[in-house]
C-alpha cells in the first residue's frame, strides 16, 4: 500500500537518510525504530509530506505522491507533543479536518461521536485539552488523525511524552483500534519495547539506513548486524 522507493535525504551536505526502500502491505503496522539521529522522523516527515526527499520517490495506494503536498496525500498524524488546538473543545479538536474538508455538520457529528466512542472517551465531547490527562490528550489527537479517515496513518513518538503505565495501556490501545480500522500504520519509535510488542514488521534505521527489515520474531532472534543486536537488546 505504501512504497517508499530509494529515498535519499540530506539537509546541506549532511546525509541524513541514504537509500531507504520498503513495502508496506495494506493494514500493515510497522515500526521505524532506531536511536535519536538515525534519521526515522526525517523518513515519516517525507512520506507526510512535510519535507521531499533529496532523491527517490513515495507512493501511496500505487500513486505517486512525491512533491504533494501533505493534506493532498490522505494521511492522518499524531505526534510526541500533545498538539491539540487548547481553545477548542475536545469534539471541535476532533472535528477540526472534517470543517476543513467541508464534511457537512450533521455528518461530523456522527464522525466526532463514533470517533469519541471508538477511543473510549464518549462523555468528553465538551471538555477543553487542559482538563485532559496526558494519555486522554494522545487518544483525542489520534480521533482527531483519523476522523477524516485517512488511507495512512502515521504515529511520530506519540507515546513517549507519557509515564510508564499509560504508555503501556496506550500501547495496546492503539494496537487494537488500528486493527479494528484496517488502517496503514507507521509508527517511529527509539523504544525497542514498545516496537517489539506493537509491530507487525519492524525497520531497524542506523544512520539513514534501513539495518534490518523483519517481524519483532526475525529482529529479535536473528538480528542480521551487530548494531541491530546491540540495539534490540540481545546482546546486553
Ligand atoms: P530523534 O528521535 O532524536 O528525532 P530521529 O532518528 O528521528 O531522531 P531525525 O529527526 O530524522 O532523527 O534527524 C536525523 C538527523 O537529521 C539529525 O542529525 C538532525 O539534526 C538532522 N536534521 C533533521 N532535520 C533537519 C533540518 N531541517 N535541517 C538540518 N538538519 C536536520
Amino acid at each position: 500500500f505504501l512504497s517508499i522507493q530509494n529515498v535519499k535525504k540530506s539537509f546541506g551536505n549532511v546525509a541524513v537518510v541514504k537509500d531507504f526502500n520498503l513495502d508496506v502491505g495494506a493494514g500493515e503496522f510497522v515500526s521505524f525504530l532506531g536511536p535519536s539521529g538515525c534519521g526515522k522522523t526525517t523518513m515519516l516527515r517525507i512520506v507526510a509530506g512535510f519535507e521531499e526527499p533529496s532523491a527517490g520517490k513515495v507512493l501511496i495506494g500505487g500513486k505517486d505522491v512525491t512533491g504533494l503536498k501533505p493534506n493532498q496525500r490522505n494521511i492522518g498524524m499524531v505526534f510526541q507533543a500533545y498538539a491539540l488546538f487548547p481553545n477548542l473543545t475536545v469534539a471541535q479538536n476532533i472535528g477540526f479536518g472534517l470543517k476543513v474538508a467541508g464534511v457537512p455538520k450533521a455528518e461530523a457529528q456522527a464522525r466526532i461521536d463514533e470517533m469519541l466512542g471508538i477511543i473510549k472517551l464518549p462523555d468528553f465531547g465538551d471538555r477543553y485539552p487542559y482538563q485532559l490527562s496526558g494519555g486522554q490528550q494522545q487518544r483525542i489527537a489520534l480521533a482527531r488523525a483519523l476522523a477524516p479517515k485517512p488511507k495512512l496513518l502515521l504515529l511520530d513518538e506519540p507515546l513517549s511524552a507519557l509515564d510508564a503505565k499509560v504508555r503501556i495501556s496506550l500501547r495496546e490501545e492503539i494496537r487494537s483500534i488500528q486493527k479494528k480500522l484496517g488502517i496503514t500504520t507507521i509508527f517511529v519509535t527509539h523504544d525497542q519495547e514498545e516496537a517489539l510488542s506493537m509491530s507487525d514488521r519492524i525497520v531497524v534505521m542506523n544512520e539513514g539506513r534501513a539495518d534490518q527489515t523483519g517481524t519483532p520474531f526475525e529482529i529479535y532472534n536473528r538480528p542480521s548486524t551487530k548494531f541491530v543486536a546491540n540495539f534490540v537488546g540481545t546482546l546486553n
